[in-house]
């Protein structure tokens, strides 16, 4: 593990370090404590490492190592849903209304069926 790391900071160009949070990255490595802190490779990492194209997987360090120098690349976007207490379909939060009354600041119900339920109001009164 430790060679083969050297040799792809070698090709690369790059430290050791960053190989290795690259590989931490693609799971391909872990920290293991015992008997003493050192970096193995995961069972996903063992499996890659042998039946992957040294290009391919070298392919793949690069663009995490890119992914690392960008400033601009945050976490993942959290996306909130949130389940429509008529219809039960779980949707994006702007698929529903806003409302003051609930802790979430929108409404129970989906704009779908906010829609439904006032046009059934308006049209079946008469
Ligand atoms: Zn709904």
């Amino acid at each position: 593990m430790e060679q083969f790391v050297q040799n792809l900071a070698d090709g690369l160009g790059e430290t050791k370090a960053r190989i290795y949070t690259a590989l931490k990255r693609l799971s391909l490595v872990e920290v293991v404590e015992q008997p003493h802190k050192h970096w193995e490779s995961t069972q996903k990492g063992a499996r890659y490492l042998k039946e992957t194209h040294k290009e391919k997987l070298v392919a793949l360090i690069k663009e995490q190592l890119e992914a690392m120098d960008d400033p601009y690349l945050g976490p993942p976007p959290v996306i909130q849903r949130k389940t429509c207490r008529n219809c039960h379909r779980t949707m994006f939060k702007h698929d529903f209304g806003v409302s003051e009354k609930n802790a979430d600041g929108l409404t129970k119900w989906c704009l779908d069926c906010l829609m439904e339920y006032n046009e059934s109001q308006h049209y079946g009164a008469f």
